[in-house]
C-alpha cells in the first residue's frame, strides 16, 4: 500500500501531466475527468485518495467494484473498466456510475434486460478495438456500425461514449492513431444517429493518457501512475 504523502506527491504529478497535456491543446482542465484504477491497491490507499479529494474510481472486476462500494463511501462514482461476463451484470448495476466496457451486442441485451428488470438506467460506453488486434476485448468498427441502429434502442441504457485501449507499447505516440480513431467513429456514430451525443470519450492510460488529453479523451484510466513507485512502470 501507499502511505499518503507517496499518494499525494503521486497525485499532483498526475494533475500537472493532464494539466500540460491540456494547456498544448488548448482544453479545460475541468473538462476530464481522472479515474483513479484501483484494481492493484488496497482499501486504505483508495480511502487516501478520497481524503485528497479524488471520487471516481475504476474496477476491472465486477466482484471486486461490488464489494468494495459496499465498505466505501457512497458519494463515490465506480468505473467499471474491465470485461463483464452477462451473468455479473445485475450484480454491478446498482453499484456503477459508468460501465466503460460494453463490447458486444449480447452483452448490451442482458444490461438492458436487467436494467430493465431492476428499474434503473446504466450509463455505458462502447469499448472498440479500434486497433484490432486480435487478443483484445471490444467492437470491431464495422460490428459497431452494424449494431447502432439496434442499441439506440435500449430504453433503460444510456449510452454516453466510446472507450478504447491503446496497444501497451513504450512509445506513448504509437496510440495516436487509436485514440484518433475513436474520435472519428464517434463522430461517424453521431452522423448515423442525429439524436445521439456521445459526449465522452475514455482514452488513456498511465503511459499514454497525455495523447488521449490531445486527441479528445473526456476521461482518463490512470492506476500505476497513482500507486507505484516507478511512476512509469507497467504492472
Ligand atoms: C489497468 C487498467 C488501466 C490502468 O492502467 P495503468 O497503466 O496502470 O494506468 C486502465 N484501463 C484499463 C481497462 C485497465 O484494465
Amino acid at each position: 500500500m501507499s502511505d499518503l504523502n507517496s499518494l499525494q506527491k503521486h497525485l499532483s504529478e498526475v494533475h500537472a501531466r493532464m494539466q500540460a497535456a491540456c494547456a498544448r491543446a488548448n482544453r479545460s482542465p475541468g473538462d476530464i475527468t481522472l479515474v483513479a484504477v484501483t484494481k492493484y491497491t488496497d482499501l486504505a490507499s483508495i480511502r487516501g485518495l478520497y481524503d485528497l479529494g479524488v471520487r471516481d474510481f475504476g474496477e476491472s472486476r465486477p466482484q471486486q467494484l461490488a464489494a468494495r462500494a459496499a465498505e466505501l463511501p457512497a458519494d463515490i462514482r465506480w468505473h467499471l473498466i474491465g470485461h463483464l461476463q452477462r451473468n455479473k451484470a445485475a450484480i454491478v448495476l446498482p453499484v456503477t456510475s459508468l460501465i466503460h466496457s460494453v463490447d458486444s451486442l449480447r452483452l448490451a441485451r442482458q444490461l438492458q434486460a436487467d436494467a430493465l428488470k431492476q428499474q434503473r438506467t446504466i450509463a455505458c460506453l462502447l469499448e472498440v478495438n479500434v486497433s484490432g488486434e486480435v487478443s483484445k476485448d471490444g467492437w470491431s468498427p464495422d460490428d459497431l456500425r452494424a449494431a447502432w441502429s439496434e442499441l439506440v434502442t435500449m430504453s433503460h441504457i444510456e449510452f454516453r461514449g466510446l472507450m478504447t485501449m491503446a496497444p501497451l507499447e513504450g512509445d506513448p505516440e504509437a496510440a495516436r492513431p487509436v485514440f484518433h480513431g475513436l474520435r472519428n467513429l464517434r463522430d461517424e456514430l453521431i452522423a448515423l444517429q442525429p439524436e445521439q451525443t456521445l459526449p465522452e470519450l475514455s482514452m488513456g492510460m498511465s503511459g499514454d493518457f497525455e495523447v488521449g488529453i490531445e486527441e479528445g479523451a473526456t476521461l482518463v484510466r490512470v492506476g500505476s501512475a497513482l500507486f507505484e513507485e516507478l511512476p512509469d512502470q507497467q504492472p
